[in-house]
């Protein structure tokens, strides 16, 4: 989904789309202003949820400081910040499909993973 304004009172709103929905019952999002409904699903497709605009504004700037800050996996995915029994760490993004590289916290601030 993506950005929507409110037809009636103009509020700005992210939808959020869930690929993998909790429930899957089907429902609809109202504008918290005015009440004014933004969209609805049936049973059986994606999950939606409501963002307050200024809430993914900072979602989107976290996203990109990370994006520049934190290291790059030879597999071309970004790495995020993990917790483990040693510490945070830096693992690949694409963990779950496979790749295991991690990188040292420590190391991505010396810069010398580069
Ligand atoms: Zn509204
Ligand atoms: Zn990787």
């Amino acid at each position: 989904m993506g950005w929507k304004n409110c037809p009636n009172c103009g509020k700005e709103y992210w939808i959020h789309e869930m690929r993998f929905p909790f429930t899957d019952s089907g429902g609809s999002l109202s504008c918290t202003n005015c009440g004014t409904k933004l969209h609805s699903w049936n049973k059986g497709t994606y999950d939606y949820m409501l963002v307050e605009a200024e809430e993914k504004r900072k979602q989107l700037k976290r996203q990109e400081w990370e994006a520049t800050n934190y290291p790059k996996c030879y597999c071309g995915n970004t790495m995020v910040k993990r917790k483990g029994g040693y510490g945070e760490f830096f693992g690949c993004a694409n963990y779950p499909n496979g790749c295991t590289k991690t990188v040292n916290v420590n190391e991505v601030e010396d810069e010398e993973f580069y």
